[in-house]
């Protein structure tokens, strides 16, 4: 390491105030962090744990994300957790996640453990000491403070809350109006009466667009390429059936889920196994709504197999009828520069703009933007292996959670939630300190791939940041699959004395 950059992280370290040491400390108050919690305390109840969280407010991405319209974009059945019924309509506005994450907290009195205005800045893990020293940072004051831990339940999402991705166009400086990213959309933008142009058409695009269509002169939705959509009832039946027969919300809960749970599986197969029939059922739905002379090809038919992006859910086809009602139009498109006033497209077009909205994405951002160091070496995460998408092969008692891209998240974050609890227990009843994942002897020829299959998976965001993240093996051990259907077994199969825990 350079040396300077040793001193001054002793010299930090030792201006940092103590804060305590904790059993297990959670980075981030998300729906990851929340979860964990919840998990912590009702299947180890006598673990002491913080939670760190940088803003002010729990949530995460719900607290993050202010755009108009901000809603999720998979069902609140699988996206809520599996421990708490969610009993309105599936796809969700930003205020009413927070509101049912509220209720979890204040149920499991979470609430108290939670560190808010809290940045994480470094995590260095001791094998003298077995334990994580964590340096924060107050956002507030400026105060540093240091704990320690046993355990350390990464919660921390995937991506820079604090800055979205915005590609470099030529021209942005000439353009005379106002460039918004969703991510950090100003509070009281004035978007009334004005031409507006969206760049993207993602979740985010087909969400601002008929939030913001009514008001605007004009709303434009400019693309390089299409993107599958799929527009439907914002309800799902069964749930409305089992509630008009007043069957309990917890029952209606479960049955729903597996209901979801079932119809996405066989889309998934489906999208594989006749990715051309699926193709046309899509687009099919996207015809009904926008009547048989659009032009569906040009604009709503991508080139790659359906589920090789996440699929939006359009509730109520809004996006569509804003695009028929005229107040939204749709541009495919390659951006030539910015100009005074507005886009210059490559096929000589330009695009009028008050208001330039880049709805581009993320930045990835791997484990926090933490300095992270083992026994005072820095850790490059790309150089790990990763132990079904949660661990790291060289990382001790650590946890990551990252959900799934074709199911919702939190379904994966109530399997690691499980898996790291029974994890701790069985460290208990062992009497070990440390859990390392390590390849074992029959994993040693086992080839090295990057973090996932880009023919099975290729969103931009990932694909930005491929090389800072951890590799992957061929093997179901070695890899984050993706695949819910398969771990949901898997995963509390777990053979905790395989080879691949080492323990001391
Ligand atoms: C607009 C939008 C809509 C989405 N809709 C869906 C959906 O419908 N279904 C779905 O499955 N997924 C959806 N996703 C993906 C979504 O991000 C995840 O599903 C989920 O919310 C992630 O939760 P999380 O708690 O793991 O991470 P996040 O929500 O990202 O929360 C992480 C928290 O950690 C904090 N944090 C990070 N680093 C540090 C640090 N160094 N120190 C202290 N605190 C830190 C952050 O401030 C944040 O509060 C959506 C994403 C976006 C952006």
């Amino acid at each position: 390491m350079n040396e300077s950059v040793a001193i001054s992280r002793t010299a930090l370290a030792e201006s940092s105030q103590a804060a305590g040491h904790f059993d297990v400390l959670i980075v981030g108050a998300g729906i990851s962090g929340v979860g964990a919690a919840y998990h912590l305390t009702t299947q180890c109840p006598d673990k002491r744990y913080v939670m760190l969280e940088v803003q002010d407010t729990f949530g995460g991405t719900w607290a993050t994300h202010r755009y108009p319209g901000i809603r999720s974009d998979s069902d609140l059945h699988t996206f809520g957790y599996r421990f708490k019924p969610w009993t309105g309509k599936p796809i969700a506005t930003a205020a009413e996640i927070k509101s049912y994450m509220n209720e979890v907290i204040e149920e499991n009195d979470i609430g108290r453990h939670i560190r808010y205005r809290h940045r994480i800045d470094a995590a260095r893990w001791s094998s003298e000491a077995k334990r994580w020293t964590i340096e924060a940072t107050r956002a507030d004051t400026g105060e540093r403070l240091s704990f320690t831990a046993d355990f350390l339940w990464m919660c921390q999402g995937y991506y820079r809350h604090s800055e979205g991705h915005t590609p470099e166009w030529p021209g942005m400086a000439e353009f005379k109006g106002t460039i918004v990213h969703p991510q950090t959309w100003p509070e009281n933008l004035a978007y009334q009466g004005k031409k507006v142009v969206v760049i993207g058409s993602g979740a985010t695009a087909a969400t601002v667009i008929p939030a913001i269509a009514e008001d605007v002169d004009h709303v434009t939705m400019l693309q390089r390429s299409p993107t599958y959509f799929i527009p439907g009832r914002n309800a799902i039946q069964i749930a409305e059936e089992l509630r008009a027969l007043q069957v309990d919300e917890s029952w209606i809960h479960e049955i729903t889920r597996r209901k979801i749970l079932f119809d996405q599986a066989n889309f998934t197969r489906r999208s594989f196994e006749e990715p051309d029939k699926v193709k046309q059922e899509l687009l099919g739905g996207v015809r009904a709504f926008l009547g048989p002379d659009f032009d569906i090809d040009k604009h709503f038919t991508p080139s790659y197999r359906p589920w090789r992006q996440r699929i939006a859910f359009v509730p109520d086809g809004d996006l569509f009828r804003a695009v028929r009602s005229g107040k939204a139009s749709v541009v495919t498109d390659e951006i030539e520069r910015f100009t005074p006033n507005g886009i210059l497209l490559k096929s000589g077009d330009e695009l009028e703009a008050d208001i330039i909205v880049t709805a581009t994405g993320f930045n990835m951002n791997v484990l926090g933007d933490i300095a992270f160091e083992i026994d005072g070496k820095p850790l490059d995460f790309a150089e790990t292996v990763t132990y079904r998408g949660m661990m790291f092969t060289g990382v001790p008692n650590m946890a990551w959670v990252f959900g799934y891209f074709r199911a919702s998240w939190t379904l994966r974050a109530d399997l690691v939630g499980d898996f790291v609890c029974r994890l701790l227990k069985h460290m208990d009843a062992k009497g070990a300190k440390q859990v390392e994942v390590k390849l074992r002897p029959q994993d040693s020829n086992m080839p090295l791939l990057p973090w996932i299959d880009t023919e099975n998976f290729n969103p931009n965001y990932v694909m930005r940041a491929m090389h800072l993240l951890p590799k992957r093996g061929d093997k179901p051990e070695w890899q984050h699959n993706q695949d819910y259907w398969a771990e949901k077994d898997e995963f509390p199969a777990i053979d905790l004395d395989d080879k691949a825990f080492a323990y001391s």
